[in-house]
């Protein structure tokens, strides 16, 4: 290392890969990759996080418009100034400055002072700490990739967690620029081991994916083998009816054949429905027919194709011979997800994503006593897991091969 090097103020101890580079010196060009011809900032490498930092508070900024629009299946180009979801007034430029403009207006909005939820300013911050994060990490020719990363993490995370669902066309597109990154940088994919060519960084993404994508997917299919739909047959027809809540705070209950099942027990996701084989309906005391009945978590569907709110009806019973409930601990978005973080980190960033997403799962669900009757999405800790093997978590794993490894290999 440089002597001259060695007075600069750092973030972390240097970092030795296997093959003898470390990370520090690919980051300001001293040694490793390029021998300093490609990138050799001529300032205190500390300079170089401010810009990082602002750039991350405007993709930030764009995040808010993409966890705000696309689960409503809104245009993030049209409109194109983002508008108060109150008022529906546009935000003026000047006022639609990344972190400086929610602290400015103290979380109002301008016009009609509704208030702007605390969310707005913690994406931008969040985003802005993440990139600032990946810059002084990872070398900068896969920097850009990685602030993608971390916005497309940052926005399912909010999303997920909001609406219990993961868009696809996030995990798509973070799939391929995830396989690009590995071209681009073949050590990403196998952090702890040895890198190839950019062909076996393409190589290597692409097992990620598939150990992402189809492991995750063998995980959920068992599951609900296991713990799945719960489906329900009866000999002879049973009574079944929906049980109004009894105070302002409790749930709605369907009871059949004595169950009692809280709604959100049925109805985590915009998606789930319960399935009825009914021999007679009643709505508000009267017969309106047998048949296949859908009830979802606001209306109904009658066997005719009628659907009914549930707000407008008194009371809803009948009898059934049998009954399907979902019950999915995990959705098809995670098995895209993990799919994602795959293509980015490969196969042992798959396995260290998911096994750190259990156990911060598991410790959020304790601490939080949420997971007992209200689902828990798993999407914010995959992405949880997959940022703890970007910034260490591999180093971990390196650790454990290099001490298990002799008792492995004859
Ligand atoms: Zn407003």
């Amino acid at each position: 290392m440089d002597p001259a090097d060695r007075s600069r103020p750092r973030l972390a101890p240097v970092t030795t890969l296997p093959d003898g580079t470390s990370l520090c010196s690919w980051q300001w060009g001293n040694a490793g990759l390029n021998g300093g011809a490609l990138f050799d900032p001529p300032l205190d490498p500390w300079i170089w996080l401010i810009p990082a930092f602002l750039i991350g508070a405007c993709i930030g900024s764009f995040l808010n418009v993409v966890i705000y629009r696309v689960p409503l299946g809104m245009s993030v180009n049209e409109p194109k100034r983002s508008f108060c979801p109150k008022c529906s007034k546009p935000i003026p430029m000047w006022l639609n400055m990344p972190l400086i403009s929610w602290l400015w207006l103290r979380g109002k909005c301008a016009e009609c002072g509704a208030p702007i939820a605390f969310r707005y300013f913690a994406v931008e911050l969040l985003t802005a700490v993440l990139c600032v994060a990946m810059w002084r990490f990872f070398p900068p020719q896969v920097v850009v990739f990685l602030w993608v990363l971390a916005a497309l993490l940052v926005s399912i995370t909010f999303i997920d967690a909001e609406h219990l669902i993961i868009p696809t066309g996030l995990t798509w597109a973070g799939s391929v620029i995830g396989l690009g990154a590995c071209a681009v940088w073949p050590q990403l994919p196998v952090m702890a081991g040895t890198a190839g060519d950019w062909l076996a960084g393409l190589k290597h993404g692409g097992i990620g994916w598939i150990a992402g994508f189809f492991g995750l997917w063998l995980v959920v299919e068992l599951g609900k083998l296991a713990f799945g739909k719960k489906a329900m047959k009866f000999d002879q027809p049973v009574e079944w009816r929906l049980k109004e809540p009894a105070g302002e705070q409790d749930p709605m209950w369907f009871v059949i054949a004595g169950e009692e099942i809280p709604w959100w027990d049925l109805f985590s996701r915009k998606t789930d429905r319960v399935l009825v084989e009914t021999g007679d309906i009643r709505v508000d005391g009267e017969s309106v027919g047998g048949g296949k009945l859908t009830i979802r978590e606001m209306e109904i569907e009658l066997p005719d194709g009628t659907v009914r709110h549930l707000s407008k009806m008194k009371s809803l019973d009948g009898t059934a011979t049998s009954v399907v409930i979902p019950r999915e601990a995990m959705g098809f978005g995670d098995v895209h997800l993990l799919g994602m973080i795959g293509a980015f980190f490969g196969w042992s960033g798959v396995f260290f994503s998911l096994f750190a997403a259990s156990f911060y799962a598991i410790i959020a669900a304790l601490i939080g006593r949420i997971g007992f009757g209200k689902q828990l999405p798993f999407g914010p800790f995959l992405a949880l897991g997959a940022l703890s093997w970007a910034f260490g978590g591999w180093q971990l794993w390196k650790w454990y091969l290099d001490f298990l490894g002799p008792i492995w290999t004859p």
